[in-house]
């Protein structure tokens, strides 16, 4: 089977087609800046170069025709024609409390996913769009919705209640949803093949560390804990978001600086993190040399965002009981042995020791810790698209 995965931003399209025999990549591909001037297609073949295709793309449904015009493409293309597309899967960033798993999309999961624009306001709609276009061009493909949220549903009301009146939570759904859910779950349970571990009978922590970064208790398969909240903003630090921080800052920063709720909550979003730390950017590649000229808020930034990892992580060991595996995922995850070194190193009372050696992986799954390490630590590599086009496998 081949399946087309697609994640819609709202001037964005990010789009894998994968076949399910052997889960390889046959062709991906990123539509920028639809709906406005300069709209390109980066597109790449297996075993090709990327190709950049200059197209208007005035809405999201041009961004899909242009999709499927360069999938079938004589030249360019992977498959005949549409009719070879046999579903589509969709990351769906906010499944609020109705969904805890993937499920076909019908005109009841639309309105469903529509009744949770509110708590995702950015994601949602634009995750829609990318349905209906799909929906438009290819009314007979079945899809399938795979939420960012749904593997975190089964955390308990103790661990996504917040500590503020219930009648939010009754009213407004005000609680802890967690995301980046799709990424937890493709690693944890890659964690527990990787040890030869079963899977529903292992502690594990993933590190998800990208520029955005979320970390979860994951507890005989369940995710029993997350550090995103109702919201992306909350947790770890991040590039650019500043993660948990005591929210009187909010009306201090707007009485300080004279700025709405809203341009202090653009800061705390697009400003913050190590970017707002350091003063010299989001990117620990940029960051990381700055450490090595000496900059001193680049060092501390860095020192900030590990630390605070650490806090999480004792946090989770705490509330699990015990942890067995520590697993590093996403760009700075998989990418950065000097910060899983950095962060290990306030490791030791739960016994983990790191093998300096095998941490010097880029990408790859390895078990990074010494043998005799109490707790396993690992890289894995995440991979939402094969986790989504898994998921829709699975339900057509
Ligand atoms: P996003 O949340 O945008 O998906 P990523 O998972 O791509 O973020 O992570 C971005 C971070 O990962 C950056 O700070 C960058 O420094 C780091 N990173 C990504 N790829 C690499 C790489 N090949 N080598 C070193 N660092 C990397």
């Amino acid at each position: 089977m081949k399946i087309l995965v697609i994640n819609c931003g709202s001037s964005s399209l990010k789009f894998q087609l994968i076949d399910s025999e052997d889960e390889s990549v046959l062709a991906k591909g990123l539509c920028e800046r639809i709906g406005m001037e300069g709209s390109r297609l980066v597109y790449t073949k297996a075993g090709s170069d990327k190709l950049v295709i200059e197209s208007a793309m005035p809405a999201h449904t041009n961004a899909v025709q242009l999709v499927i015009e360069t999938l079938t493409d004589k030249d360019n293309g992977v498959i005949k024609s549409l009719n070879d597309v046999d579903a589509v899967g969709h990351r769906i960033v906010h499944g609020g409390e109705k969904f805890s798993k993937s499920v076909l999309i019908d005109d009841e999961v639309i309105k469903a996913i529509e009744e949770c624009n509110d708590l995702a306001p950015l994601h949602n709609p634009a995750n829609l769009t990318g349905i209906r276009a799909c929906k438009e061009l290819m009314p007979d493909t079945k899809m399938v919705a795979v939420f960012d949220t749904a593997f975190h549903q089964t955390m308990p009301a103790k661990a996504f209640l917040y500590g503020i009146p219930y009648e939010y939570y009754e009213k407004y759904k005000v609680r802890r949803y967690g995301f980046h859910g799709t990424s937890h779950s493709f690693v944890s349970s890659r964690t527990a093949k990787l040890l030869g571990r079963p899977y529903d009978k292992l502690k594990t922590i993933v590190c998800h560390l990208g520029n955005g970064a979320s970390i979860s208790a994951v507890k005989d398969g369940k995710s029993v804990d997350t550090s995103m909240g109702l919201t992306p903003l909350e947790g770890l630090i991040m590039g650019t978001r500043s993660g948990s921080i005591d929210p009187a800052i909010i009306e201090f920063i707007a009485n300080k600086e004279n700025k709405s709720i809203k341009e202090v909550m653009d800061i705390l979003n697009k400003q913050s993190g190590v970017l707002g730390l350091s003063g010299i950017g989001s990117d620990f590649r940029d960051l990381m040399s700055a450490m090595e000229n000496n900059d001193e808020r680049a060092r501390t930034a860095i020192e900030a965002f590990c630390y605070q990892t650490v806090r999480y992580i004792g946090a989770y060991a705490a509330v699990m009981n015990g942890v067995d595996a520590i697993a590093f995922t996403a760009g700075l995850g998989e990418n950065n042995s000097y910060i899983r070194e950095k962060i290990c190193s306030y490791l030791s009372y739960l016994g983990v020791e790191i093998d300096s050696e095998k941490n010097n992986v880029n990408g790859t799954e390895t078990i990074i810790s010494v043998d005799s390490s109490k707790v396993k630590v690992l890289v894995v590599p995440t991979n939402e698209e094969l986790k989504i086009a898994r998921e829709t496998l699975e339900l057509i």
